[in-house]
């Protein structure tokens, strides 16, 4: 379909595959990410094979679209980029705001000196993926120069003169016969649950635990850095809660802790692993037989904990209701990982108010249409934007999606293998 445009807003596994789809038909493609690494949420998850046999947790395929995406010819690839605006006539016509681009990317080596030597912990950040150029971005809210000018070191460091810190944003605008949003999800904040998050060190969220792993390996205890004895994972932080009007389950979070959960037991066997949960939600055809074998590992209670306070050396007492007996029990853990659930993107209402979409009663993008990825005229919506999903369930909604724009868009004839 050449001639075509499509706008893609969002980067991460949903957009990209909807990019790489449509591309492979000819359509140009411009794939906006408001942050600074392609991939979302789940560039970050490690691959958590047993024995090199695939567990099926999605992690690799997330890192070979944005392989694909990133060399594309027919995409080109905008971060840090927001859409500010849109009007159609006929066409869309989309305004953009680029942030300040530090780093040049035709520069930068990804060599690390700047990240090396910058003496504030987070002012610059690196991307899960080398797939990512550049690897690092700067971190306005963090660095020194943007807060009082009082440091440019990485500037004086970098060997290839890559890093500007007075760049501006910039505005331009984008033409597109259709648009798709694909803007993904925010992990619920557990600050406010009474788990100590924030206050506890040994009080991690999976999403962190992921990293954890994606980037060592292990897990270890973020206060001392030393293998934890016994790992306590709890389910449902931010899902299915009627206090917070969280009633949603989001579906993901019992599969992918149950898989890191074994993950730490066969890497750490000398680990002990519990298991808090409501009830396990088991989706997919084979999870089924991978919970009965994960039961053999994992101690489970099906028990939410009421708090947990912090012991002297920083280990972590957990309360909890045991069933069926109805007695309060107290058990100590190195580390507790908090599943918290998928909740909508904190920019929802803006992309709701700029593509005038609906949003459903948990604050989703709503859809209509029988697959729910028809929006409005030529707005179409794909991923997690619309309610949690696994990473195979958002390369299957961006495939529907990209089919539909290609429809709309008039290939009527084109078939997706
Ligand atoms: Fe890139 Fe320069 Fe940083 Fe090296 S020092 S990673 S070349 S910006
Ligand atoms: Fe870090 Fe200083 Fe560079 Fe800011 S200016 S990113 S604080 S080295």
């Amino acid at each position: 379909m050449r001639g075509k445009h499509v706008l893609i807003v969002g980067g991460g596994v949903a957009g990209l595959s909807a990019a790489i789809e449509l591309a492979d038909l000819d359509i140009r493609v411009e794939l906006n990410e408001k942050s600074n690494f392609l991939g979302g949420h789940a560039i970050g998850y490690a691959c958590k094979a047993i024995d090199n046999t695939c567990v099926k947790c999605g992690a690799c395929m997330v890192e070979e679209k944005l392989q694909r995406a990133v060399s594309h010819p027919n995409i080109n690839i905008s971060v840090g980029s927001q859409t500010q605006g849109i009007s159609k006539n006929g066409r869309f016509s989309a305004s953009v705001r680029r942030q300040a681009l530090c780093i040049d990317p035709e520069k930068c080596t990804n060599c690390g000196l700047c990240s090396n030597r910058c003496p504030v912990n987070g002012a610059i950040i690196k991307s899960f993926s080398k797939n990512n150029h550049p690897f690092y971005a700067i971190n306005i809210a963090k660095c020194l120069y943007f807060k009082d000018r009082s440091c440019s070191i990485c500037c004086d460091e970098c060997p290839e003169a890559a890093i500007d810190l007075d760049n501006s944003p910039s505005e331009y605008t984008i033409e597109a016969d259709a648009v798709l949003i694909a803007a993904g999800f925010l992990p619920f904040n557990p600050r406010n649950k009474p788990y100590g998050y924030g206050r506890f060190k040994n009080v991690v969220t999976a999403l962190e635990l992921e990293n954890m792993l994606k980037r060592t390996g292990r897990v270890k205890k973020p206060s001392d850095d030393l293998l934890p004895q016994n790992v306590a994972f709890i389910q449902c932080v931010g899902s299915r809660d009627a206090k917070l009007n969280h009633l949603w389950c989001s579906k993901v979070c019992c599969g992918s802790a149950l898989r890191m959960a074994r993950l730490i037991k066969d890497r750490q066997p000398e680990t002990e692993v519990t298991f808090f949960y409501i009830d396990v939600q088991t989706f997919g055809k084979d999870f089924e037989q991978f919970y009965r074998e994960a039961r053999e590992d994992i101690r489970m209670i099906r028990a939410i904990p009421a708090d947990i306070y912090e012991t002297e050396n920083k280990a972590l007492k957990v309360n909890f209701v045991n069933h069926p007996l109805h007695q309060t029990r107290e058990e100590i853990f190195d580390l507790v990982v908090l599943s918290v659930g998928i909740t909508p993107g904190e920019d929802i209402g803006n992309l709701s108010r700029i593509f005038k979409l609906d949003t459903d009663q948990f604050g989703f993008l709503k859809s209509a249409g029988e697959d729910a990825t028809v929006s409005s005229n030529g707005v179409f919506t794909a991923g997690a934007v619309r309610g949690p999903m696994s990473i195979a369930e958002s390369i299957a909604s961006a495939g529907s999606a990209a089919w539909k724009i290609v429809k709309y868009m008039g290939g009527r004839d084109l078939k997706f293998d």
